[in-house]
């Protein structure tokens, strides 16, 4: 659970869609509303397969990204 995707959201896209990506926990959610792909980070590694990442629900897309696109205090994104 030590993951950070700080050092690494540059870097890091969706594989699919090419759209920057959003931690939730133990995995990174794709933020793009039709993708809505979602990968699991195992052992501290994301795993950025297509293949194995898991396609949220609309519903629970929504919940994840509005629940981490306004954290309290965020200054990162230009
Ligand atoms: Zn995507």
């Amino acid at each position: 659970m030590t993951f950070q995707l700080d050092s690494l959201k540059d870097i890091l896209v969706c594989p699919q869609c090419r759209s920057k990506l959003i931690q939730d926990d133990s995995r990174l959610v794709c933020r793009d509303d039709s993708c809505r792909l979602a990968f699991e980070i195992l052992e501290n590694i994301p795993v950025m397969l297509v293949d194995e990442a898991k396609q949220l629900e609309t519903e629970e897309w929504q919940t994840v990204i509005q629940k981490l696109d306004h954290p309290a205090e965020a200054n990162g994104e230009a």
